[in-house]
This record gives structure tokens, C-alpha cells and sequence, in this order.
């Protein structure tokens, strides 16, 4: 696979992905193989940084003058506290995972929200519908912040924490008073009437990974009616999803949110509008 980058001079931009661990990202080959092909004269490189080693890190990357990086599991929220300037949508969900550095300044951005967005909307408008998400983590609130300022009129949230759901939308109940938002603890027996009068679902657990097999909810509360957004891109088709298509409902997997996620950054730091199809087609081919 070409990485486009053996011609790396004084003046290649440097561009990195803070997280721990980060051997396993498909960003670098995802933004290098898109720099390769517009002929840009940028670098993606991965740098596994411990918690404690964070600030560290980022000052040091802003004194050497780097363009930007992304931030993944498990940096998100600790980043913002080392940042100059957050976006309103970022510090509605609560995480950065782009930062563009612009004269030694610190800019934070959310993609993973949007990124999400424009992918399910290739399906199904959000506007004025209700979703159901399964999860109470970061991909969780990236959906629930996406999907909120997208103009759906309810949402629903299932998880096997009680507590942890209820936070999660107490704390969007702040963000979106004007918002239906309501939970009910996957082991509730009304879980099942949540999930049967939302027409959109959203899997946020990594349940249905192949290091995670398994259903997140019971293939039994799934119709005809369903669309389904499973986050998890690793397999392709979960067993959600089969048992979605089974029931008659319409999916799609998370390697699109992915895609798009690095495609806002990508133009967040270099002002190109990149080919998402493109990116997309080289996550699929890293992959297999
Ligand atoms: P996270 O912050 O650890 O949150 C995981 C959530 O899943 C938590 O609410 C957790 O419940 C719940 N959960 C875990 N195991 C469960 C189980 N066995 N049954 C029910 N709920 C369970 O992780 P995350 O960063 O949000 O990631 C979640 C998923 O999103 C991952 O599969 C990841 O691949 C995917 N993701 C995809 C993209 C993309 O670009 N496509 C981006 C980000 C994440 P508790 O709160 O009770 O612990």
C-alpha cells in the first residue's frame, strides 16, 4: 500500500493521531493514501501517548510547529483542557478529536458528530424522527449531540447502566431543553416498546465487534419498520444488522461515519475538500 510519503522534505506538513493504543488506527493510511492522490505535501503519523504524557506531548507538537492531529480512545475529553479554543458542537458532546494549530494557537473540533450525520442522511433525513441509541459512551454522545442538532424531535436511550443513561441525558436535557429525551435500562421490560416506536436505531456499544460477538438488544424487538446505524465497522455486517434485514429493515455499518469523520478533519486542516468515497474505498481495502 503506498503511503506517498518516501519523498518526505523540510517542507512536508506534519500531521498525527494521539491515542493509546494506536497501532490498530486505519487514519494513517486513510489520510496518507488521500494526500498521495491530491498531490499534497502532508505526513499522518501515529503516536501512542499514555494519559500522563498528554500535555507533554501536545505542547510539544505545537513547538514543533505541526499542523494538527487527531485525538482517539482514550484522549478525547482530557485533550480540551490543553486547548485554546473548543467549537460550540464539541463542547456540547463533551470531546475533541480534531485540533488544528494555527500559530502556536489550539483549536478543537468535534468531526465524529457530523461525520456520523452526513453519513446516516445519505439514508434516512433526521429531521422530525425518533431514535433509539443503544450505549452511553463517547460514540454515544457524538450521535446523541449529531442527531439532536440534525432536528430529530425524540430520542430514546437504552443501556445496561441505568445511571450512566440517565446522566447522559440529564446532561443533554441542558443542551436541548426543548427535546423529548427519555431512558430505559436495557433490562426494563418497557425497553422493548422504546425501541418499537423509534424509527431509527443506533448501535454505540461495541457489542457485535469480532472481539465483542453478540447482539446489543434481542433480535425479537426488531421490525419491518427499522433502519439501523451500527457505529461498529469491523465486521462489516454485524449480527445486528443480519438480524435487522431478517426482520425486513433497512442498515448501514460505521466505516462510512469513519470516512467522514477524517474528511472533515482533513479539511479542517488543509482547507481541500477531499474524496470521502476515495477514503472510504481505502479504509475497505486496509481492512481486508
Ligand atoms: P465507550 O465510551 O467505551 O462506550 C461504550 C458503551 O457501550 C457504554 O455505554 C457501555 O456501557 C456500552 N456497553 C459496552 N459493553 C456492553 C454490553 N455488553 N452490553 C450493553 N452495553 C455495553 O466506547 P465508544 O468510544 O463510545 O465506542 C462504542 C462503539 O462505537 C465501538 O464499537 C466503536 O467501534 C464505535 N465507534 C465507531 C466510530 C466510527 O467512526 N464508526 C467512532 C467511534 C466509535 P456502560 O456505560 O455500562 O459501560
Amino acid at each position: 500500500m503506498s503511503t506517498g510519503h518516501i519523498n518526505i522534505t523540510g517542507k512536508t506538513k506534519v500531521l498525527a493521531i494521539l491515542g493509546d493504543p494506536v497501532e490498530h488506527s486505519l487514519s494513517p493510511p486513510m489520510h496518507n493514501g488521500e494526500f498521495d492522490r491530491l498531490n499534497l505535501d502532508y505526513v499522518y503519523i501515529p503516536a501512542g501517548v499514555k494519559a500522563e504524557e498528554l500535555e507533554a506531548c501536545v505542547r510539544g507538537l505545537a513547538a514543533a510547529g505541526v499542523v494538527g492531529f487527531n485525538v482517539t480512545i482514550p484522549h478525547k475529553q482530557n485533550i480540551m483542557k490543553y486547548l485554546t479554543e473548543i467549537s460550540p458542537e464539541a463542547q456540547k458532546i463533551g470531546a475533541v478529536n480534531t485540533v488544528k494549530i494555527v500559530d502556536g494557537v489550539l483549536h478543537g473540533y468535534n468531526t465524529d458528530a457530523p461525520g456520523w450525520v452526513e453519513d446516516i442522511q445519505q439514508d434516512i433525513l433526521l429531521e422530525r424522527n425518533t431514535l433509539c441509541m443503544i450505549g452511553a459512551g463517547g460514540a454515544a454522545r457524538a450521535v446523541a449531540v449529531g442527531a439532536l442538532l440534525a432536528g430529530i424531535s425524540r430520542l430514546f436511550i437504552v443501556g445496561r447502566n441505568l445511571e450512566k443513561i440517565k446522566a447522559l441525558a440529564e446532561s443533554l436535557m441542558l443542551e436541548f431543553p426543548e427535546k423529548e429525551i427519555a431512558v430505559r435500562a436495557l433490562d426494563d421490560p418497557d425497553a422493548g416498546n422504546f425501541v418499537g416506536e423509534s424509527n431509527i436505531l443506533v448501535n454505540c456499544t461495541p457489542v457485535g465487534m469480532e472481539s465483542n460477538p453478540g447482539i446489543p438488544i434481542p433480535a425479537e424487538w426488531l421490525r419491518e419498520h427499522h433502519y439501523v446505524y451500527d457505529t461498529i465497522y469491523v465486521p462489516a455486517e454485524t449480527e445486528l444488522m443480519k438480524a435487522t434485514r431478517q426482520a425486513g429493515g433497512a442498515v448501514r455499518g460505521g466505516l462510512g461515519m469513519l470516512a467522514r469523520q477524517g474528511a472533515l478533519a482533513f479539511k479542517i486542516w488543509t482547507g481541500i475538500e477531499p474524496d470521502v468515497e476515495r477514503m472510504e474505498t481505502t479504509l475497505r481495502r486496509t481492512l481486508s
